[in-house]
């Protein structure tokens, strides 16, 4: 068992995470910043790190690894502690301290918990038959666009991530067909558009019936949902973009006040629990939109107000980072 102490823990490595850990940094204190992923980074790094971001104040576009690059820099001026791969499982919190411990057996200790957990954990919606397809040229997400260079590509799903991923495939692979089992797509009707204006080839209503090939999958079998017709394509790369599972785990017995899923918050981003703070995804009040630039300044409210009970002497303002008094 190894036991740390922090002034603060935060539980999710994530944008908001991130940003965080910046801010409890920049009031000069020390962070234990937890994810059960192996990588920081949350929703971004997991499952869009390619996509270019457009609504990041200050950016007019930026693609996602460098966004969470950018984060991991500010943060890193204060030297985090990061455990990557670790849950927190437990909370204990008191008026005098938080503690966590996770599932690898750490304690940490600290003066104040910000939760930044996003929407938990989550996993692929998986494609019913994929199933022994997975890193066998079946994935879930585009990670690394360079790995589908000059291949048949075959994107499942009707919503913007198919989307997305069928206008970045595009000049790269040598053919790109989405397979969807609606006429409707959920996608933007100008991307499906300008895809169809492309030449990327759509297949509707059609569902995936079976994946073939030896070692990697070599062509993929789509079924016409009501004429019941078969049709084969080439495909040496399947992506199944059909959404994802999300589980908040342990936090919803934690003793929070949740709603859907959602931690409560208060508009100093405290929750009910005694120096439990929460921000980003995971909090819910009236008004709540769950965007990057939410969490960013939910993360700077729950760390600000979270300073008289983590340094008594200080008080909310912060002062600007740029040094200018006013
Ligand atoms: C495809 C897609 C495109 C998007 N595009 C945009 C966009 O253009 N603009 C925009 O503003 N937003 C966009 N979003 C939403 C945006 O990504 C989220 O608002 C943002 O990631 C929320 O950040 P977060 O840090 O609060 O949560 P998350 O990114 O979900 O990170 C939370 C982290 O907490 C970790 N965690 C959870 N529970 C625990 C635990 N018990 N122990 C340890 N770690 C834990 C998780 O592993 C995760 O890494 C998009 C989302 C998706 C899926």
């Amino acid at each position: 068992m190894k036991e740390l102490t922090a002034d603060v823990i935060i539980v999710g490595a994530g944008p908001t995470g991130l940003y965080a850990a910046y801010y409890a940094g920049f009031r000069g204190w020390t962070t234990v910043v937890l994810d059960n992923l192996p990588e920081a980074g949350g929703q971004i790094t997991a499952m869009y790190p390619e996509k270019e971001i457009y609504d990041v104040a200050g950016f007019p576009s930026i693609r996602g690894r460098v966004l969470v690059d950018e984060l991991k820099a500010q943060a890193d001026e204060f030297e985090p502690q990061y455990l990557l791969g670790s849950q927190a499982k437990e909370l204990e919190a008191s008026d005098e301290h938080v503690i966590i411990r996770t599932d690898d057996d750490i304690t940490i200790t600290g003066r104040a918990l910000i939760i930044t957990g996003g929407i938990g954990s989550f996993r692929p919606r998986p494609l019913p038959a994929g199933q022994e397809w997975e890193n066998r040229g079946l994935s879930f997400f585009v990670t690394d666009p360079q790995a589908h260079d000059g291949k048949d590509v075959v994107i499942v799903g009707g919503g913007d991530s198919a989307l997305d991923w069928a206008h970045m495939m595009h000049p790269r692979a040598n053919s790109v067909s989405v397979v969807h089992r609606r006429d409707q797509f959920r996608a933007h009707g100008s991307m499906v558009d300008q895809a169809r204006k492309l030449g990327i080839a759509f297949y509707t209503p059609y569902e995936v019936t079976s994946l073939r090939g030896d070692d990697n999958v070599a062509e993929v079998e789509i079924t016409h949902k009501k004429s019941g017709e078969v049709t084969v394509l080439p495909a040496q790369s399947v992506i199944a973009a059909l959404g994802f599972i999300a589980n908040i785990g342990p936090i919803a017995d934690w003793g929070l006040e949740i709603e859907k899923r959602r931690i409560v918050v208060a508009p100093d981003m405290s929750t009910n629990l005694p120096r439990v703070f929460a921000a980003g995804d995971i909090t819910t009040y009236r008004g709540k939109v769950p965007l990057l630039s939410l969490g960013f300044g939910e993360a700077a409210l729950a760390v600000n107000n979270a300073a008289p009970l983590v340094s008594p002497e200080l008080g909310v303002f912060p002062g600007h980072s740029s040094g200018e008094s006013n």
